[in-house]
């Protein structure tokens, strides 16, 4: 297996459905299969960021609050299965109004390599969105463009875009990346 520095995750339609918006925990729950992904590329070493746009907190749908307590669920559910889960970067931004923090911008990408020195060029970006891919592709890494949540949408608007791996879900490639050739 190719060997990451960081294994760069979206969140919604990543790690959870996506049924937009969620604002609560009752709201949010892993894809059953999350895990079993995840530890399979732990089991191999790789560590993992969470890099989320969350425009719900400037469009007044989602609480900072609520946001906080679903961002310690999922850093407690990673740290019980023994998952090294850098940390939870999140962009409040409107996309009318959004920094380059929103993806496909690089801001949170280089927050989180500076807060644990992260070679971006070396590590995994895996999404489901347009934004996630560019956001890879723009920072010189490896891409996943997950077919989970709104990912069979985001294959078919691809353009001259071209991720490095197409994968169903997380544990299919999970599995894709076992394959892979280490260099
Ligand atoms: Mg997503």
């Amino acid at each position: 297996m190719k060997k990451y520095d960081t294994i760069f995750l979206d969140r919604d339609g990543t790690l959870n459905p996506d049924p937009g918006y969620i604002n609560d925990l009752s709201q949010f729950d892993f894809y059953e299969f999350a895990f079993e992904g995840l530890q399979l590329l732990s089991d191999n070493g790789h560590r993992f960021c969470i890099i989320t746009n969350q425009s719900g907190i400037s469009r007044g749908i989602v609480d900072v609050d609520k946001l906080s307590e679903i961002h310690d669920y999922i850093l407690n559910s990673f740290h019980k299965n023994k998952l090294d889960l850098l940390g939870i970067y999140y962009c409040p931004d409107h996309p009318d109004k959004a920094s380059n923090n929103r993806k496909p911008g690089s801001g949170m990408f280089l927050e989180a390599s500076q807060d644990h020195n992260i070679e971006t060029s070396k590590c995994l970006m895996i999404g489901d969105a347009l934004s996630d891919i560019q956001a890879g592709v723009n920072l010189g890494m490896d891409t996943m463009l997950l077919l989970s949540g709104k990912g069979l949408q985001t294959s078919e608007k691809l353009g001259t875009l071209r991720p490095t791996f197409i994968a169903e879900d997380l544990l299919d490639g999970a599995k894709l990346l076992l394959e892979q050739p280490s260099s």
